[in-house]
């Protein structure tokens, strides 16, 4: 479904992403796991789009969409949240919701003006929509709170919740569990794994909750250094020594 051809980011002369190459099956949870720093980020962003590789390709859907916008691959159905949740904190969780649907006819002054029915119409589609989705995630009782005041652990299930305002393919979730209790974590764990399962989801899933990746991914890939170090499913990965290393290596760069 994905395939990242040897892709190369540098941040001045610093190279986060080196040479690197990852494929995606249609289908899978595929696990992207790695220490801090590793570059899994960045890879993500230029999925995305969100940073544009200095070399390599991105073929999504047997297309070369390395140098689309971010709103051309979002149209292609390739959607992703973020480390830290983007929500707009100023809006409700349900007008937060409601924004993500692409193409609202609403917002063009010219169409509320010559078509009010028409966008009326969209609205309540688009509102319909994202109540069955704030039920799906068990959220409907803070619909109104203002997204910036809800919990941390709340705000990653919004961010699945506005991958599913979409007709979204392929979803890059960029640690979803960081910061998110256990309770809250278990039940993004089964959304996760149902929207796998009865909507047909491919995701790309960054975490560094092990036990969440053994539960989900299939395969894991392990990223040190910017390039992928082991490929395999999660037993190969978390017993591989060169995967220990990298994360002993972390933990000493941290502690000096
Ligand atoms: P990961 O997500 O695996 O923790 P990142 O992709 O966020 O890693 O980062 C990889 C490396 O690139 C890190 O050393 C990070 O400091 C650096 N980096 C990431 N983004 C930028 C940026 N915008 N400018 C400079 N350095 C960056
Ligand atoms: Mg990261």
């Amino acid at each position: 479904m994905l395939s990242c051809e040897r892709l190369t980011m540098s941040f001045g002369s610093f190279r986060a992403v080196d040479d690197c190459s990852i494929s995606v099956a249609r289908g899978s949870i595929t696990g992207l796991v790695g220490p801090n720093g590793a570059g899994k980020t960045t890879v993500f962003n230029m999925i995305a789009g969100a940073l544009y590789p200095d070399s390599g390709q991105i073929i999504y859907l047997g297309e070369d969409i390395t140098t689309l916008t971010p709103d051309r691959r979002f149209q292609k159905g390739l959607v992703r949240t973020f480390q830290i949740p983007h929500e707009f904190d100023h809006l409700s969780v349900i007008e937060n919701l409601m924004m993500v649907a692409p193409g609202q006819p609403g917002e063009s002054l010219i169409n509320n003006w010559i078509a009010p029915a028409r966008v009326k119409d969209v609205e309540a589609k688009t509102s319909r929509r994202a109540w069955e989705v704030l039920e799906f995630l068990e959220l409907t009782q803070i619909a109104h709170q203002r997204a910036g005041r809800i919990s941390g652990g709340q705000k990653k299930l919004l961010e699945l919740g506005r991958t599913m305002m979409t007709d979204a393919e392929l979803v890059l979730l960029d640690e979803p569990a960081a910061g998110v209790n256990r309770t809250l974590l278990r039940k993004l764990e089964e959304k996760i794994a149902f929207l796998h399962r009865e909507r047909g989801y491919t995701f790309v899933l960054i975490e560094h909750d092990m036990e969440m990746i053994e539960r989900l991914c299939a395969p894991v890939i392990c990223m040190a250094e910017g390039r992928v170090l082991v490929e395999g499913n999660f037993e190969t990965v978390r017993s591989d020594p060169r995967v220990l290393e990298a994360y002993l290596g972390e933990r000493q760069h941290l502690t000096a």
